[in-house]
C-alpha cells in the first residue's frame, strides 16, 4: 500500500525477561500510546508495529512480545532470528527478575545475531517506593556487559519513548 512505499527499513526488535515485568504495556506504551492495568498474558508470539523517523530515515519497529514463554531456555530461536535489537525488561521492584537478567543476555548472546543491540529497561519507576533493585547495581552491570541502560514507567509514560529511540538510533548505526 501507499504507506509502505515510504518506508526506508523495517527493523526486528525482540522484547525478552521475566514475566510479569511489563513487557506487553511498554511495548503499548511504546506503539500505541496506551496502558491497560489488567492486561492478560497474551496467547502465541505476537508483534506490533510502529513507523517513526530515525535519523530521517522512516523506519517501521517490528517489535516483538514473547507470550508466557518466559521461562528460562522457552523462547526460540525462531523468536531471535533476525532481531536488530532487543529491549530486556526487568521490573525495578522484583529482585529476582533483574537476578534474571544475566540469563537472558547468555539467550540473547547464544540465539540472536552478534551484532544485537542491546537495551536494558528497568520498569515501573513509577512504584519507587517499592524499589529493590538499586539503579547503580542496573548501570554496573549494563556498563560490564555493554548494553544501554534505562529505568522507565508503563504506566506514566517515562522513559519509554527514550529507551526506543536510542535503541533504534543505534541500530540505524549498525546496519
Ligand atoms: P509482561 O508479562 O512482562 O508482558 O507484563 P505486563 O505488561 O503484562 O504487565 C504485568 C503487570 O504489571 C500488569 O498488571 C501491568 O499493569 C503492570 N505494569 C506494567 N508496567 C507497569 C509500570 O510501568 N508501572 C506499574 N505500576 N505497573 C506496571
Ligand atoms: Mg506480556
Amino acid at each position: 500500500n501507499g504507506d509502505d512505499q515510504k518506508i526506508d527499513y523495517v527493523y526486528k526488535v525482540v522484547v525478552i525477561g521475566d514475566s510479569a515485568v511489563g513487557k506487553t504495556q511498554v511495548l503499548s506504551r511504546f506503539t500505541r500510546n496506551d496502558f491497560c492495568f489488567d492486561s492478560k498474558s497474551t496467547i502465541g508470539v505476537e508483534f506490533q508495529t510502529r513507523t517513526l523517523t530515525v535519523k530521517s530515515k522512516v523506519v517501521k519497529a517490528q517489535i516483538w512480545d514473547t507470550a508466557g514463554q518466559e521461562r528460562y531456555r522457552a523462547v526460540t530461536s525462531a523468536y531471535y532470528r533476525g532481531a536488530l535489537g532487543a529491549l530486556l525488561v526487568y521490573d525495578i521492584t522484583k529482585r529476582e527478575s533483574f537476578d534474571h537478567v544475566a540469563r537472558w543476555v547468555e539467550e540473547l548472546r547464544s540465539h540472536a545475531d552478534n551484532s544485537i543491540v542491546i537495551a536494558l529497561i528497568g520498569n515501573k519507576v513509577d512504584l519507587e517506593d517499592k524499589r529493590a533493585v538499586p539503579t547503580e547495581d542496573a548501570v554496573e552491570f549494563a556498563e560490564n556487559e555493554g548494553l544501554y541502560f534505562f529505568e522507565t514507567s508503563a504506566l506514566t509514560g517515562d522513559n519509554v519513548e527514550a529507551a526506543f529511540f536510542k535503541l533504534l538510533e543505534e541500530i540505524y548505526c549498525v546496519v
